[in-house]
């Protein structure tokens, strides 16, 4: 077994790997590599190529703020860019910043494990490598695991199955083809209309039906580019002040403040701007008080049944049982239309669960669907999944899985005590999948780095949490979720999509400004909450 020594070793080669790898090789002299699973850059826009996959934050702000040579050369034509635009945008940043040579693609960190006598991390690849290193740096993402279906007999289906988290480089032609889609969250939601388009029938098993509300995407407007192109630093300042990390400032206190008309007139406007408009700029509310957020819900309810000819498939598709915007709220384009297509059928699972796949396609409880593709949209073992997948060892032996049973235990979303030197960059119990994420990562990673570079003058060899601020922390995000509706719905915030899987709130609810005033109170206060050991001492253990 080959073994290399480094500062650094980075995994993945999303906005996060690539950022970090940037920041640690070139602004703090460390030597790094990444490691990635994939063949090439992306991370997220690597993997998800089905059709139809886009951001929904505006891509002027879903984007590295890091250069402001970066912010000026790129222009994007669409203002959600597509999945392929943000991908060539990756791959102009790994080249433009020469990152490459430095990425190890087609290669799996199978397990980490930190020795406390060496103070180093040793990580073993699927390759059968070992790479020791000072700081481990997780760029894993938050949403990079896929979770498995949970039904049967995939492996009998004599069709075709494709994952939209693993969608073939080649595409997929449906043209004349029974296909299925499984899954009708943001994904299902983005892929759907577009497969429709496509195939002789489309059928819909859907499990839990969403608040999507659209998206309003189109071209580029050349004024406004120059516009945010003019006014860049002001545009992230104030998206950096912002809860989500996005410039808006239309938000009023209460949807219980104004009257019926009034109110209206507001969330359609919302729903005219499209976007996170309506989720996040409309009442500050929606999330905190159920009378509230009826409010919001039941206008989604209408556009829905507006928007569906078929009353009884609309009262399928409409939600009823849980608050708006406690799942990921979905953005879309044409959804709701494409159940008024011909060629496109709903299948509700909560009346006719799937019993199992067969051969011809997918049995439900009171019928057979013959398909000739099975499109699974099933969504993520978020958060926690891709980083337990890594099988981290810490202090003693103890694995991250032990330490997690009970759900992620961290300080910041940065730290785990007992895990010394290994950074999570969007980690659970930051805000992390709750603000813009390409910011979330630089704030993070430039915290990371500040940190390395603080050890480095204090002459300390590794830095871990205290289990008090740990236990304060994982204390701080229940409380702050607990404030919410988000604890009352089963989604992937709260880990309920994985069966088995601890049910916490996953994301630090206090916004990112608050989040990012308390980072940088800590680093004020010497680091609060965190203990250094200096170079040759033992660790606290
Ligand atoms: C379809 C989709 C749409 C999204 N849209 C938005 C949006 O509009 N706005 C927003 O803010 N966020 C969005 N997100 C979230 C998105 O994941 C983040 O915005 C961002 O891309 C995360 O970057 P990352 O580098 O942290 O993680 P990722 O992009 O997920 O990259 C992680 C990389 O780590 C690699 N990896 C994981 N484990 C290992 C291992 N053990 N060994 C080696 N490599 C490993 C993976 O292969 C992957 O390439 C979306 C996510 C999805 C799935």
């Amino acid at each position: 077994m080959s073994e290399q020594e480094y500062d650094t070793v980075i995994v993945g080669a999303g906005f996060a790997g690539l950022y970090a790898l940037h920041k640690f090789r070139d602004g703090l002299g460390l030597s790094a590599v990444v490691i990635e699973a994939g063949d090439d850059v992306g991370g997220t826009w690597y993997w998800n190529r089905y059709p139809g996959a886009r951001c929904d934050i505006e891509s002027y702000s879903y984007s590295y703020s890091f250069s402001e040579e970066l912010q000026q050369e790129w222009c994007w034509s669409e203002r959600f860019a597509g999945q392929p635009e943000i991908l060539r945008y990756l791959n102009h940043v790994a080249d433009r910043f020469g990152l490459r040579s430095d990425i190890r693609f087609g290669t799996r960190v199978t397990s980490a494990s930190w020795d406390d006598d060496s103070r180093r991390w040793t990580v073993v690849t699927d390759g059968g490598e070992q790479l020791v290193c000072r700081f481990l740096v997780s760029g894993v993402g938050n949403l990079s695991a896929a979770k498995d279906p949970e039904f049967d007999g995939l492996e009998r289906f004599g069709g075709n199955v494709y994952a939209t988290a693993r969608w073939p480089h080649e595409g997929v032609d449906f043209t004349g083809r029974r296909v299925g889609v499984v899954g009708t969250g943001a994904s299902g939601i983005q892929v759907i209309p577009e497969i429709a388009k496509q195939a002789a029938h489309l059928t819909v098993f859907q499990r839990t039906p969403n608040y999507a509300t659209p998206i309003g995407n189109g071209a580029m407007d050349p004024e406004f580019d120059r516009y945010v192109k003019a006014n860049y630093a002001a545009l992230r300042d104030r998206s950096r002040n912002h809860f989500l990390g996005v410039p808006y400032d239309l938000v009023q206190p209460s949807a219980l403040a104004l009257d019926d008309t009034e109110r209206r007139r507001v969330y359609e406007q919302r729903w005219a701007q499209g976007g996170f408009r309506l989720f996040f700029d409309a009442f500050a509310d929606l999330v905190f008080d159920e009378a509230a957020n009826d409010t919001a819900a039941e206008f989604i309810r209408e556009k829905i049944r507006q928007r569906v000819t078929d009353p009884r498939v609309a009262e399928v598709l409409a939600p009823t049982d849980y608050p708006y915007a406690t799942k990921r709220p979905p953005l879309e384009t044409n959804y709701y239309e494409t159940f008024n297509r011909d060629n496109v059928t709903l299948v509700d699972l909560r009346s006719t669960p799937i019993e199992r796949v067969t051969a011809a396609g997918v049995r439900t409880s009171d019928s057979e669907h013959e398909l000739d593709d099975i499109v699974l949209a099933t969504g993520f073992d978020a958060m926690t999944g891709p980083l337990l997948r890594m099988n981290l060892t810490g202090r003693n032996g103890t694995p991250l899985a032990e330490r997690w049973a009970d759900g992620p235990r961290t300080y910041l979303g940065l730290m785990v005590h007992g895990f010394p030197n290994l950074f999570l960059i969007t980690g659970p119990q930051s805000p992390s999948v709750l603000y813009n994420m390409p910011l979330a990562i630089e704030d993070h990673v430039d915290w990371i780095a500040d940190c390395i570079t603080h050890l480095r003058e204090q002459g300390s060899a590794s830095i871990e949490p205290t289990p008090d601020a740990e236990d304060g922390w994982v204390a701080e995000t229940a409380q702050l979720a607990g404030n919410t509706l988000l604890p009352r719905t089963d989604s992937w915030y709260m880990g309920a999509n994985v069966p088995g899987k601890p049910r916490v709130c996953m994301v630090y609810l206090g916004g990112a400004p608050t989040y990012r005033q308390i980072c940088s109170d800590v680093v004020a206060k010497g680091y609060e909450g965190f203990a250094l050991a200096p170079e040759g001492a033992t660790a606290n253990a």
